[in-house]
């Protein structure tokens, strides 16, 4: 582990070994951001997002927090949201969670954690909502692993809830919402494969904010 001051050694380095490849490099960086991804994943600091996505400064527009949660009351998420789709006008957005989230982990624990508790609330009520799928899973990991899956699918419809999404999806065809759960193991990224279609067309029977009826299609 580097200490504290090795992180502005290691700072100085990355300038210098970015303006040997590309003496522009920061100039064009600091002109503005167009990514084509928002990305919402866990904070935790075995998966940093643009490394397992092999993409550099630019290219994506992320959110992080504990147990990638996409909580309607969550300025911070929603705000996130927001911008990537009606400033950035992102083509997609990524809901990646990983396999041994703590976060998922601690919502499957009969305990009290405090601060954590409403937060972690989110994720109880993706498990009561898949109660009768998860425990039918004997093996204790195997519904923990289940649970993670669960949970991104969940926030991937929380996203598509959102007037800006779906207002910004029937005006141009897109964003498009994607499902992915990192091995932490392998390093792999798993595309769930979530039917984005097919969950708008579905929420949109109760959820449709677009002002256009889109639930009579
Ligand atoms: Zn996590």
């Amino acid at each position: 582990m580097p200490g504290y001051k090795q992180i502005f050694e290691n700072n100085k380095a990355w300038v210098a070994s970015k303006i040997a490849t590309d003496k522009d490099f920061f100039e064009n960086m600091a002109r503005e951001q167009k990514p084509d991804y928002l990305y919402i994943g866990c904070s935790d600091s075995r998966v940093p997002a643009n490394e397992i996505m092999g993409l550099g400064g630019g290219e994506v527009f992320v959110h992080r927090n504990v147990a990638n949660l996409v909580n309607n009351t969550d300025l911070s998420v929603m705000a996130s949201i927001n911008y990537a789709v009606v400033q950035l006008e992102v083509k997609h957005i990524i809901v990646c969670g990983h396999y041994s989230c703590g976060g998922v982990k601690a919502a499957m624990q009969a305990e009290d954690l405090g601060l954590l508790n409403p937060w972690l609330r989110n994720i109880r009520d993706v498990y009561r909502l898949h109660m009768v799928e998860l425990n039918a899973i004997e093996d204790e990991h195997q519904r923990y692993d289940r649970l993670v899956e669960l949970n991104v699918q969940e926030q991937c419809i929380n996203i598509i809830k959102t007037a800006a999404v779906q207002k910004s999806y029937v005006a141009k065809g897109y964003p498009i919402v994607h499902g992915w759960v990192y091995d932490l193991h392998q390093g792999l990224l798993i595309d769930l494969e979530i039917d984005f279609e097919g969950v708008l067309h579905e929420i949109q029977k109760i959820y449709d904010l677009t002002g256009r009826g889109l639930k009579n299609q």
